[in-house]
């Protein structure tokens, strides 16, 4: 079945039952992981083989397209706040983005006309599953859905001069998200996976999760106490040493035709290539 997707509402009429369309549905209607999983193991190789189809023939959409709200954690990598010269803070520093800088796998990266410094960073992202408020950090798997890989882009140049984060991090296509979420249950250690990101084929980040200051799960605890996370909500975890304004000996930053391309150990690879704002179609 490798590099084939299963349509799971398919699979799930041809066993006389009924899912939702689509995977936001899914996890807001809080239906298990167990169920779905008894669901797959119990098709049969005939229903199995109706509801599949090769990966290729599919273009892949970000995993979530609506979420309530995608919250950020800025130094949370011990390797990058070395990398600025900064320790990790005490409490986790968190800002958000707005949903409007949703893009999936293949999708391109618009680089607006005045903005000359373009970054990205690789970053864990939770998928909340469960509505979540006050949770502690011993209980706080239970609300998380899965994983996925979301690439922080940001115009340094407007996060250096504004001092802070929202307009440099808040364009449109500014968060890759993808290519898939792998669920909490398929990733053997969260806190022990690779994370490399390539701009053309050149190695930039080089890190692991273990270097996380704060692991996912006191991550849900902290923001858990401050707003209440809701299914499908994004938490991008923070980005390892390597970004493009840290690199020696002298920055480098995205330009149009780049290929930037982040892996993290069982979530796959996110690509996504950058466009100037005035080769758009428009
Ligand atoms: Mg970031």
């Amino acid at each position: 079945m490798k590099d084939e997707i299963v349509c799971l509402p398919t699979l799930a009429e041809e066993m006389g039952k009924k899912l939702p369309s689509t995977l936001e549905a899914l996890i807001s209607n809080g239906i298990e992981l167990a169920e779905i999983e008894k669901l797959v193991e119990d098709a049969g190789t005939d229903i199995l083989e109706i509801a599949s189809f090769p990966l290729r023939r599919a273009r892949l959409k970000a995993p979530i397209l609506k979420p309530s709200k995608i919250v950020c954690l800025g130094l949370n990598y011990e390797d990058h706040a070395k990398e600025r010269g900064k320790a990790t803070p005490d409490e986790p520093i968190f800002f958000m983005k707005p949903r409007t800088t949703i893009i999936g796998q293949h999708d391109q990266i618009v680089k607006p006309s005045f903005v000359s410094q373009l970054d990205y960073e690789a970053e864990l992202a939770v998928v909340i599953g469960k509505r979540a408020k006050n949770v502690s950090a011993s209980g706080a798997r239970s609300f998380i859905f899965g994983y996925t890989i979301l690439n922080d882009v940001s115009a340094r140049d407007i996060q250096f001069k504004d001092k802070q984060w929202t307009r440099a991090k808040s364009f449109d296509t500014f968060a890759p998200i993808g290519p898939s979420i792998t669920t909490k249950n398929q990733v053997r250690n969260v806190s022990d996976l690779k994370i490399h990101t390539w701009v053309n084929n050149e190695l930039r980040q080089d890190s692991t999760t273990a270097f996380m200051a704060f692991n996912v799960f006191e991550v849900v605890h902290h923001i858990s106490h401050v707003m209440t996370l809701e299914p499908c909500d994004i938490i991008s975890t923070g980005t390892p040493a390597g970004v493009g304004f840290a690199l020696k000996p002298k920055p480098q930053f995205l330009q149009e035709g780049d290929v930037v391309v982040i892996e993290i150990e069982d979530l796959g690879t996110l690509r996504n290539t950058v466009i100037n704002e005035d080769q758009l179609d428009s």
